[in-house]
């Protein structure tokens, strides 16, 4: 799926655009990634492509976050190279143990039609944690520093390369491009008030290139607000349409129901599964921004807008 050829962002910075952009940093006789696939069939076309541009072996993958499209090449890699893998230390649990994501979405031992490949990654294991504010100097004109993006992950970080005089910014999941949110409209996202203090955070960070992880290459902090904005507003239109849907009080099941006849999604048990997570979410924070309320009666669980 990753067939194109890197792009040149500066002298040793390059991107692989695809379904989940790859950031690719030289650093002498290695390379350093930034996400490895979704799973071994997709890193091993990856290295395909890198072959045929650096010919050089992978020396260490950082990983965004812990999600099947970001983390599921680390296993064919690490195999191959023996790379070194970073991630935060939350992360690199969800990298140890691919069952935690699928019981997480379920809420309880999953079965088989939630354990896919997109909830569930090939195991690997963490080599280093990474942390925010950490820095990896690899030469006196290329620095790799960690940047904590809590939201759409529990303990997502980002990736800025500070490449001769030229930073680029490698985002992760904190923040989507305008063709997703138009295609899925609701995106997931874990904590909805970390993903908007995020994206004020990413709208502060100063460099040439922004890379989100499923768009186009954003290059300049103005493009970056606008589209920060076209995030929040999303969240606010979904938040919206929650707190218009419970002003009489609504039981989980309908809510989500309802999101689904409204926003045309294909009832599948991972969409269930993935809008289900995300609208609890949105739930979650509307209850503690003291928007709604909670009722426990009669065996379900009602939310009620105040
Ligand atoms: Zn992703």
């Amino acid at each position: 799926m990753q067939k194109n050829s890197p792009i040149q962002l500066s002298k040793s910075t390059f991107c692989l655009l695809g379904h989940t952009n790859i950031g690719v940093i030289e650093n002498n006789d290695e390379l350093i990634l930034i996400d490895s696939g979704l799973n071994s069939e997709d890193a091993a076309q990856i290295d395909e492509v890198l072959k045929n541009s650096f010919n050089k072996k992978i020396g260490t993958i950082i990983n965004t976050h812990s999600n099947a499209d970001h983390a599921g090449g680390n296993n064919y890699f690490s195999n191959k190279y023996n790379c070194k893998i970073f991630a935060t230390k939350k992360e690199a649990a969800f990298l140890e143990n691919p069952y935690l994501e699928s019981a997480l979405m379920w809420g309880a031992h999953p079965f088989d039609k939630i354990r896919t490949k997109y909830f569930e990654c090939e195991k690997s294991t963490a080599t280093n944690l990474a942390n925010e504010n950490s820095e990896i100097k690899l030469n006196n004109e290329l620095t790799i520093e960690f940047i904590s993006l809590p939201g759409h992950f529990i303990d997502m970080i980002g990736v800025l390369v500070t490449d001769q005089n030229t930073k680029t910014v490698f985002l992760g999941d904190s923040i989507f491009g305008a063709q997703m949110i138009s295609k899925y409209n609701i995106c997931y996202m874990i904590n909805v008030t970390d993903f908007k203090n995020t994206l004020d955070k990413i709208s502060n960070i100063k460099s040439d290139f922004y890379i989100p992880s499923h768009s186009t290459i954003v290059t300049s902090q103005e493009e970056l607000k606008r589209l920060s904005i076209m995030n929040k507003n999303e969240i606010e239109k979904i938040q919206n349409f929650l707190l218009e849907l419970c002003k009489s009080q609504m039981q989980n099941d309908d809510i989500l129901a309802k999101v689904f006849e409204t926003y045309h999604i294909r009832t599948t048990p991972s969409q269930l599964v993935l809008i289900g997570s995300t609208i609890k979410n949105h739930l979650t924070d509307l209850y503690i921004n003291n928007k709604i309320e909670m009722i426990c009666n009669d065996g379900r669980m009602y939310w009620k807008t105040k």
